[in-house]
């Protein structure tokens, strides 16, 4: 098999529309940058599925012993309503709505982005910078781009001139747009705007009086756009040029635009060698959209309180049947579908019991370990291909059954080998973990057991004990529901 060093990966580029081979900029250094989501609501199972998929890129490259950098952002401030730079701030409406501080939305829904992607088993980016925090590196961007002259300011507000950047380059080559159609197909007339050209976008918005989050800026107060920030950040803690640039496949345009844009404006580099993207996330087979109702949040999966799912799955269920499919193609969300991955996660969770559990002695093996366990490497190799690896581990399985029956063998280290490459493909690469389907099922017996004796106390009328168990039980977020028949309980979120 070939040293770990000398693995051939190939990433399919948006940009070029082909599997190009991967070569770092900086030896083993990976320098990869995700956009984040905009802290406005809770996080969406499709944007799950971006994160999981570059959780996948990032777990890959670190277990061939690459050194990566992985900026993930978090939208906090600048994001409109609409890529026409109108309406409202996404999170200023919301505070609006839910009568609070607009602060106190991002600060609730980051809470729940985190404590989601957590039971998805997904790791903590290197750096997770927020706009906020980022307000002047995004104006020092803002004025930069002025300077070289690729934008202009009307009225308290700087857009970036895309028909000035589209003489010298071509605004659309990431989403194989052409200027010329996005302008003939522009419904809207000239005088509507202040810009210049509907295609231009926002630099910086100047704020409304009733606009809460503003600061102050050499074009007065204000606050940026969504594209800036990701420009602005990506380069503080990546540089003018990095490795990977990801997101979801509805990033593409005109936010990756836009950010390209931004980038060869002031340093007349792209940013990123390699820009991919995530496929999206079908519900039985429609786009997902809370306006139809055709939608399901991921805590109402693993709780099962939701019309779609005739019963909760766990989160590893649920990552292991994003796994199934490769992240370019549409993945659609059904019962039936989850109902096949649960099943097909416990075989894979059998068979890893029954390789640690298999001794031997034999001095053959009926089974190429050594091709095998490359093959595992090919899969991930061709643009992470998660599917082709999950098929690849499952005819290992397959053999490990055949050894436990008697009808194949295979030698000690022949099985060492392919016990450590098992393990280190199902935890550290795809991320499952057997454990923690594992202990929630302890867990709810153990609960049960706890509501039991609760019970048997109020039966004999022991208050403080029962009261006790229901106090520490809520204190640690397990809240007991007393209903007329049984009680139950649910997970504070
Ligand atoms: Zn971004």
């Amino acid at each position: 098999m070939k040293s770990i060093a000398e693995q051939r990966i190939l990433v399919y580029n948006s940009l070029s529309g082909t599997k190009e081979e991967f070569k770092p900029l900086n030896g083993n250094m990976v320098g990869m940058y995700v956009c984040g989501p905009t802290v406005y609501n809770n996080v969406h199972l499709g944007n799950c599925r971006t994160f999981i998929s570059f959780d996948i890129i990032f777990r890959y490259l670190k277990h061939l012993g690459y050194k990566v950098r992985y900026v993930r952002n978090i939208t906090d401030a600048g994001h409109l309503e609409n890529d026409a730079d109108e309406g409202e701030d996404r999170i200023t409406k919301k505070a609006r709505i839910e009568e609070i501080e607009p602060m106190e939305v991002v600060q609730k829904y980051t809470v729940d982005f985190h404590r989601t992607l957590a039971k998805f088993n997904t790791l903590p980016p290197s750096i997770e910078p927020t706009a906020t925090g980022h307000i002047v590196e995004q104006i020092e961007l803002a004025k930069q781009i002025l300077e070289s002259g690729f934008a202009y300011e009307v009225n308290g507000s700087v857009y970036f001139d895309v028909l000035k950047f589209n003489e010298s380059s071509a605004y659309g080559k990431l989403s194989g747009r052409k200027l010329k159609d996005m302008i003939h197909n522009t419904r809207e007339t000239s005088g509507q705007s202040e810009k210049r050209n509907p295609q231009d976008f926002a630099l910086w918005k100047k704020a409304q009086p009733e606009h809460i989050m503003r600061w102050p800026s050499p074009w007065g107060d204000g606050f940026p756009g969504w594209h800036l920030e990701c420009t602005a950040m990506s380069t503080k803690y990546l540089g003018k040029k990095f490795d990977i640039h990801g997101g979801g496949m509805d990033l593409k345009f005109p936010h990756h635009e836009c950010e390209i844009a931004q980038g060869e404006a002031v340093s007349n580099c792209s940013p990123a060698n390699y820009w991919v993207h995530a496929n999206m996330l079908t519900l039985n087979g429609k786009k997902m959209a809370k306006s139809t109702g055709n939608n399901i949040l991921p805590n109402e999966i693993f709780t099962g309180e939701n019309d779609i799912m005739e019963r909760p799955f766990s989160p590893t269920v649920t990552r292991f049947f994003m796994l199934q499919a490769h992240y370019r193609s549409v993945l659609d969300f059904s019962n039936d579908a989850m109902l096949a991955s649960e099943k097909g996660f416990s075989k894979l969770m059998q068979a890893l019991s029954l390789l640690d559990s298999i001794n031997t002695d034999t001095e053959t093996t009926g089974f190429d370990v050594t091709k095998w366990k490359q093959k595992c490497y090919d899969a991930m190799n061709d643009d992470f291909n998660t599917p082709i690896l999950i098929a690849t581990l499952f005819d290992a399985a397959k053999f490990a059954q055949n050894v436990n029956d008697g009808r194949e063998s295979i030698t000690k280290e022949d099985l060492n080998t392919l016990q450590s490459t098992f393990h280190s493909f199902i935890h550290d690469v795809l991320g499952l973990s057997k454990e923690v389907q594992g202990v929630d099922h302890y867990l709810e017996d153990a609960l049960h057991l706890l509501i039991e004796l609760r019970n048997d106390a109020r039966k004999r009328k022991d208050f403080v004990t029962s009261d006790k168990i229901r106090d520490e039980l809520s204190k640690a977020g397990i809240i007991l529901k007393d209903g007329s028949h049984e009680t139950t309980f649910t997970l504070r979120q």
